[in-house]
């Protein structure tokens, strides 16, 4: 019928939910959950990865798809599975994981070492001795670990398996179909799968955009600076809702203009095709409230359905234009799935410090400033950009030490914090003082790191005199060649540097050694910018979010408005036409809220 209708076809593959029949004839297939229970029929996302007769069954149904619409000129694009995710401690995972663990360490001495299993006597002697960390073995409440080097390690596996599981019925298609391309849809900063890793076998990447109602722009914008950077290419939003979420605690209605707002930030950071979930809302079960193109009253006189009309014909209208072209940044962020888990598998010094909200923190930044962000993988190319930003960088992997300090000495300018160079890829701690492999670069030594509770603050002092608020960490720290930019102003620390400056080789490296509230960062952020010579994407653009797209011959500028009150258009933009209505900016106009446009440069 699609293809009669002459629709292009994103075809997915129906393994994500195991059926009633195989979990009845085949129990294994189910998942064993971190508390220990072998999972009966129900939910989805619910399939043991090493189960073979899981496998078996998914590359059978992939293969038999791709056999019967391999051929189909309508099938634009392959969709395997469905938003992976989860764990599994089976039977199964056990065996497979020992396999994992062997191949990659050889010998149990090496894994003895690698975990510190000497600690409370754990050391093992067999392979077979090693059981899956969850509540039953080294896991605890609250997805925390009492080793981080053996659950580490077992994320690791788990993203390892659910990848395989991918690229089987990947193959399974490739068999029948050998040019379609072929993706899965992510999740943002989802924790449980390595992205970077996972995105080398994918043809493109996807991803399912659904922000909180509360989520500042800043953070789905930080999410498409992440996808875009996965395969260093411009994306797919499979999904989004037309309009509210219903799985969320709070669902409000995207607001006339939000949807279609959020569908060009999601094309001003790098993608090149905006789908939705869902079509049609379901008559019953979990997803009946979900936003929908075609609501329960069946008709296409709705608001959304006008909404979703209104967007297509300007999608249909700009076609090919800004297609393939490429957002280009002078600052990376680095992101790291092994530090994401490692950090909040650390037992101590808090347990307010989380990954993403750290990423963000800092994000947020160049965000409000229109100064283009890259997140980039620990191995990416630094030398393409002017500063990379490398915040809670607590896992320094074998060769990042060397990459890093290779960017400063070449004249780039490294932003540190707290939290980073504090131990190996197994999370075993790197001796002889913090931040490790780090000191040298940064200057300074970290002898001690205070942990405050919430309700106890401190104050950073400025050379200046200026002050800003500080807590979560503190770090005691020394200079060992570099300047101090602000000290502490109370307790008894009072007077040790907070945040420091260092000069290595040619570039430069800022330590910031506690969680500075949002002024006294934003003021050390600007040194830095200053220092490397980052501008913004437009320097006169207040309050509007701002974007540009490269093509060869010329720029499109994002412009778009998500503040409450009505801005200007930037004066640098008048003359330029909108792309999206064909006038030309004048002088005075101005965005409403939500207002987008889309300005060529020629
Ligand atoms: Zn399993």
């Amino acid at each position: 019928m699609l293809s009669r209708e002459n629709y292009d076809i994103v075809l997915a593959t129906s393994t994500a939910a195991v059926p009633a029949w195989m979990a009845k004839r085949y129990p294994e297939v189910e998942r064993t959950d971190f508390e220990g229970r072998h999972h009966k029929f129900g939910q989805r996302h619910n399939a043991c990865p090493n189960s073979p007769v899981y496998q078996k069954y998914a590359k059978a149904l992939a293969s038999k798809l791709a056999e019967r619409y391999g051929e189909n000129d309508h099938v634009t694009c392959w969709h395997i599975n469905n938003e992976y995710g989860g764990i599994c401690y089976c039977e199964n995972c056990e065996k497979a994981f020992r396999v994992w663990l062997q191949k990659k360490y050889k010998t149990v001495e090496a894994l003895n070492k690698a975990w510190n299993l000497e600690f409370w006597g754990h050391t093992i002697y067999d392979w077979d001795e090693i059981v899956p960390p969850n509540l039953l073995s080294e896991g605890q409440p609250g997805d925390r670990t009492a080793f981080a080097g053996i659950s580490l390690d077992y994320n690791r596996f788990n993203s390892d398996s659910m990848l395989e599981n991918y690229k089987m019925e990947r193959d399974a298609i490739r068999e029948f179909d050998p040019d379609t391309p072929i993706t899965t849809n992510f999740m943002e900063m989802f924790k449980g799968l390595d992205y970077f890793k996972w995105a080398k076998e994918m043809d493109l990447v996807s991803w399912d955009c659904y922000p909180a109602y509360n989520a500042p722009i800043s953070y789905t914008a930080m999410a498409h600076d992440l996808i875009r950077v996965l395969k260093d290419a411009p994306f797919m939003l499979m999904e989004q809702s037309p309009s509210q979420t219903n799985w969320r605690e709070y669902n409000p209605l995207k607001r006339p203009g939000q949807m279609r707002a959020q569908s060009y930030l999601a094309l001003a950071h790098g993608a090149d095709t905006i789908q939705f979930f869902q079509l049609r809302r379901s008559v019953g079960a979990s997803e009946k409230f979900h936003g929908a193109v075609i609501s329960h009253a069946g008709t296409e006189d709705t608001r959304v359905f006008r909404e979703v009309k209104q967007l297509g014909e300007e999608l249909e209208k700009l076609g090919n234009t800004t297609l393939g072209t490429r957002n280009e940044t002078e600052v990376g962020i680095i992101f790291d799935w092994d530090n994401f888990w490692a950090l909040e598998y650390s037992t101590g010094p808090t347990i307010d410090l989380k990954y993403v909200d750290s990423m963000h923190t800092y994000y947020r930044f160049f965000h409000e400033r229109n100064i283009g962000v890259s997140m980039i993988p620990w191995d990416a190319d630094f030398g393409k950009y002017k500063v990379i930003v490398a915040p809670v960088l607590y896992m320094v992997k074998e060769g990042m030490k060397e990459s890093l300090e290779a960017f400063v000495q070449n004249g780039g300018v490294l932003i540190t914090t707290y939290m980073s160079g504090i131990v190996n890829d197994t999370d075993n701690v790197y001796l002889g003082g913090y931040p490790g492999p780090l000191r040298e670069m940064a200057g300074v030594w970290v002898e001690e790191i205070d942990a405050l509770p919430p309700e106890w603050t401190n104050e950073v002092i400025f050379t200046d005199g200026t002050k800003a608020v500080c807590g979560m960490l503190c770090d005691l720290m020394h200079l060992e060649g570099a300047e101090s930019l602000a000290e502490y102003g109370r307790d008894f620390y009072a007077g040790m540097p907070a945040v420091t400056k260092n000069s290595y080789g040619q570039g430069t490296v800022y330590y910031i050694g506690t969680q500075m509230a949002e002024a006294g960062l934003d003021r050390v952020l600007a040194m830095a910018m200053q220092d490397a010579g980052v501008t913004p994407v437009l320097a006169d653009a207040d309050g509007l979010s701002v974007t540009c797209r490269k093509a060869e011959d010329c720029s499109y500028y994002f412009v778009m408005n998500f503040k409450d009150e009505a801005l200007d258009v930037p004066p640098s933009l008048v003359g330029k036409e909108d792309i999206l209505t064909g006038k030309i900016v004048e002088m005075g106009d101005q965005l409403a809220k939500y207002d987008v446009k889309i300005i060529l440069v020629q």
